[in-house]
């Protein structure tokens, strides 16, 4: 899957800062890395190759520098367009903050890519998987993530209570227990919004996707995910007017007491425009379980789209196979990631599920032009899925086979990709490349 087509020159031979992670990202990058060398010397001979230079954060990071994010790592992540990690851990409720979201925010990584597709021979709790194909573009910059936050009791919280009650006593008397709440500032901006828009579109319409739906709990919380929600069809309808159709045009074109009687999708089909629609986060939750042929690209903010993309994930496999990327493509950055957490409980026992970042390296090939590599790796991870080679974190549906470990589902992996053929097209793209 190609975020975006980056008209520079990619170089044979770039270089990609990666972060191995904690818990369980030393065994599932173990597993991965082979993968996507193998995909590219299968596919190039040695035309191109991935340079690997590791990045320290984490526990890794801390053992050697002292550091938990070296600024010598954030100079790597700066420097180089493309990188991959693997999980990075964050203590819960006190402690430092998450690595995962500052390093989003300073590198102004804006858009969280996150394609939810279903593999064949992929257990899932529904019962038509085979139509779950959505591509969720979350805010990654703003929203509760800025961690604005003001700890009960605390001096800042005090003025803070002081200055609402002094400027807005009406507001302030919303607060059911003033004395020992906490704050959290939710920051949304016109800026941070129509980038996100604007991304989503644009992949939506290069990937000649039907329908792109905007997600939001606008109705409560009016000034933030309610903005949200018009920048985001303001931009679509001034910058994308001709190849779109929204459903806040058809709302205002309609009086109120009549229904809509066309359907929209197969009307903008008609006049091959993207459909642009928006839904209640609260529903849509229930909508993506229920009709997820109904959904196909999602944008969405910071908080919805973390909530909304593990909660899909579930319906194609679960988080251990689901990748992602963290982007920012007027900057030419992206960072491709393990989209699960480090799962302590697996950590050092060879068993977790090395899809999620396996399939992001995938992502990443694609990223920079190397699709026939980017093929390969998918379509030997099919294959090896397709002969129910799985991990334990598929075994809880699939009782009557037997897991392999992470080691044994990499070799798999490996055997696979090695009896299948390499794109004939490769030769003439590796001269346009060079
Ligand atoms: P988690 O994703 O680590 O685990 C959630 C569940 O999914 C657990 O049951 C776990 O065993 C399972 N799971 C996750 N990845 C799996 C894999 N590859 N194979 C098989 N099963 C897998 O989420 P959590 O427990 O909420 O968080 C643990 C730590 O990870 C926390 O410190 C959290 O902050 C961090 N975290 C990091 C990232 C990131 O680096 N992007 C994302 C989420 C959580």
């Amino acid at each position: 899957m190609t975020i975006d087509q980056n008209d520079q020159d990619i170089p044979t031979h770039p270089t990609i800062p990666y972060i191995v992670g904690d818990g369980i990202g030393p065994e599932i990058w173990q597993a991965a890395q082979p993968i996507w060398d193998q995909a590219v010397r299968q596919a190039y001979g040695g035309g191109r190759k991935l340079h690997w230079q590791e990045a320290l954060a984490g526990s890794k990071a801390l053992e050697e520098t002292g550091d938990l994010l070296p600024a010598e790592t954030m100079q790597a992540l700066t420097e180089h367009p493309v990188s991959i990690k693997g999980p990075l851990a964050t203590p819960v409720g006190g402690g430092f903050r998450s690595l995962n979201v500052t390093l989003r925010q300073a590198l102004d990584l804006y858009a969280c890519v996150r394609p939810i597709r279903w593999i064949p021979g992929v257990p899932s709790p529904v019962c038509h998987p085979e139509k779950v194909d959505m591509v969720i573009f979350r805010e990654n910059t703003e929203d509760l993530y800025a961690g604005i936050e003001f700890q009960a009791e605390s001096l800042l919280n005090q003025q803070l209570r002081r200055w609402l009650e002094e400027h807005d006593p009406e507001l302030f008397a919303r607060l059911r227990f003033p004395d020992s709440s906490a704050f959290s500032l939710k920051p949304i901006s016109r800026e941070g919004s129509q980038r996100l828009m604007r991304a989503a579109l644009h992949y939506a319409l290069t990937h000649h996707r039907k329908r792109l739906t905007l997600v939001h709990k606008g109705n409560i919380m009016k000034f933030t995910e309610g903005a949200f929600l018009n920048w985001g069809y303001d931009l679509a309808e001034s910058e994308f007017g001709d190849r779109v159709i929204t459903q806040r045009q058809i709302q205002q074109q309609t009086p109120r007491q009549q229904t809509i009687k066309t359907d929209p999708v197969s009307s903008s089909a008609a006049t091959e425009k993207l459909w642009v629609n928006d839904v209640i986060t609260d529903a849509a939750f229930e909508q993506t379980l229920t009709q997820p042929e109904a959904f196909d690209i999602i944008a969405t903010m910071n908080l919805n789209g973390d909530y909304l993309s593990d909660a899909l994930t579930a319906q194609v496999g679960g988080l251990g196979i689901a990748p992602g990327a963290n982007v920012n493509t007027e900057a030419n950055r992206a960072l491709f990631e393990a989209t699960h957490g480090t799962a302590p409980s697996l950590a050092g026992r060879n068993c977790a599920n090395p899809c999620s970042l396996i399939l992001s390296g995938a992502m990443m090939l694609s990223h920079l032009g190397w699709q026939e590599a980017a093929d390969l790796v998918e379509a030997a991870i099919r294959a090896t899925l397709a002969l129910k080679i799985i991990t334990p974190d598929f075994q809880r549906l699939m009782p009557d086979i037997d897991a392999v470990t992470t080691a044994g589902f990499s070799e798999a992996v490996l055997q696979q990709m090695a009896t299948l053929t390499s794109n004939p097209a490769r030769d003439h793209q590796e001269n346009n490349l060079d």
